[in-house]
């Protein structure tokens, strides 16, 4: 399938017809152990299912054709696949260096949950080069890295940062969550390791939670593939297969999310009630240059700063009705959040802490003008 372009291998990478039945879908395998013929004698290498399941193979094998690499793990979320790739690869006394604008989640879990079994964490600015190369110790073994950014759509220039990483004896993971492949491939500028919080885009319709690792070579496979074997957090056959399912629309999807997206930075950029308006798509945006060098269009996430300040921006979060107030993001229908207080609530009175005023949007694929005329009404409604 390698040799096919994006969308082609998006549908059909791991999906090949049972040759039983010819049902064109995979069936969904659902069983916790697999027959043997004679002791160890495991058919096509199945035993038991943490260690090995097909559908989770034939997710696991369009994963790694999406983002170009030699294989990908996937687990039960997103959070789940960090820790084993963190604690599959490092050590008590490793160093790691964070990007200062990332999920709340992958801070908490480097600061709070491995921190006290001996990893150290350092944030950095990673669009400051001095700052990184002065961040570096001869035990800095990852920089960590997202790009766009959660929740400031800040844009990192990852193959700048991977040559300062390798020239340091360090690797790079890149968090491809808000891009998705279909926008950008990290492996192909050099990184060594994607993750994904597949529950966002790559299931796309906010009904899965997923997460993954991709390989950009055989390094690091084993050390992984270790722990998702060992801990077990793997993603169950209906989830990795609800996940196969969304994949298959991601090209189409993330086509209409851009251009939603593009639409709506562009209204908000003329309306004074916006200070700041986050969206890598505009030519304003200090990163605009860098994304559209290293990616294929600029994604559906968008951070608002409301000029009135933090109020204001709690009151519009609460005053959309296409936009639904919650967490996450990358599904087909539309959401607001206000990060200090939900997605970010982890880093307040960090390094991290997202400014009060700001509200992100994960825009989706209804008819944009209705999404237009749901910020006017709530723009109306709070400036009563
Ligand atoms: C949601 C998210 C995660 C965590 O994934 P879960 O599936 O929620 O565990 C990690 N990184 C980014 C950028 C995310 O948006």
């Amino acid at each position: 399938m390698s040799e096919h372009s994006f969308a082609t291998r998006a549908i059909h990478a791991g999906q090949t017809a049972d040759p039983r039945t010819g049902a064109i879908i995979p069936p969904i395998y659902q069983a916790s152990t697999h027959v043997q013929d004679g002791i160890g004698g495991f058919r096509e290498g199945y035993e038991y299912n943490r260690a090995g399941n097909p559908t989770r193979s034939a997710l696991e094998t369009q994963l790694a054709a999406l983002e170009g690499g030699s294989a990908a793990l996937s687990f039960a979320s997103g959070l789940a696949a960090e820790d084993a790739l963190l604690r599959g690869l490092l050590k008590p006394g490793d160093h790691v260096i964070l990007g200062n604008d990332v999920y709340g989640g992958t801070y908490r879990l480097l600061t709070t949950v491995l921190a006290p079994w001996g990893i150290e964490t350092t944030i950095v600015a990673l669009e400051d080069a001095d700052a990184i190369r002065a961040a570096l110790r001869p035990e800095t073994r990852i920089i960590w890295v997202e790009t766009p950014s959660n929740p400031l759509l800040k844009i990192v220039d990852i193959a700048a940062i991977v040559e300062i990483a390798h020239a340091g004896g360090a690797i790079v993971v890149v968090d491809n969550t808000f891009a998705s492949p279909a926008l950008q491939q990290p492996l192909g500028l050099g990184a060594d390791l994607v993750v994904h919080s597949t529950t966002k885009y790559l299931g796309g319709h906010s009904d899965v939670l997923g997460g993954a690792v991709v390989f950009g070579d055989d390094r690091f496979y084993e050390p992984v593939k270790f722990q998702q074997f060992a801990v077990g957090a793997v993603s169950a056959p209906l989830d990795a297969w609800l996940t196969t399912r969304g994949i298959k629309t991601l090209a189409v999807r993330v086509r209409q999310h851009s251009e939603n997206a593009q639409a709506i930075a562009e209204w908000a950029a003329g309306r004074a009630e916006f200070e700041t308006v986050y969206y890598p798509g505009l030519a304003t945006h200090p990163g605009h240059e860098t994304a559209a060098r290293q990616m294929t269009g600029f994604g559906g996430m968008l951070s608002l700063a409301l000029t009135a300040g933090p109020g204001a921006a709690r009151a519009f979060a609460e005053s959309t009705e296409v936009f639904q107030l919650a967490e996450s993001l990358g599904g087909v229908e539309s959401l607001i959040g206000y990060p200090s207080e939900m997605t970010h609530a982890s880093v307040r009175g960090t390094a991290l802490a997202v400014p009060e005023n700001v509200v992100r949007l994960s825009v989706g694929i209804e008819d944009v003008r209705d999404l237009i005329a749901d910020l006017e009404q709530a723009l109306t409604r709070i400036a009563r």
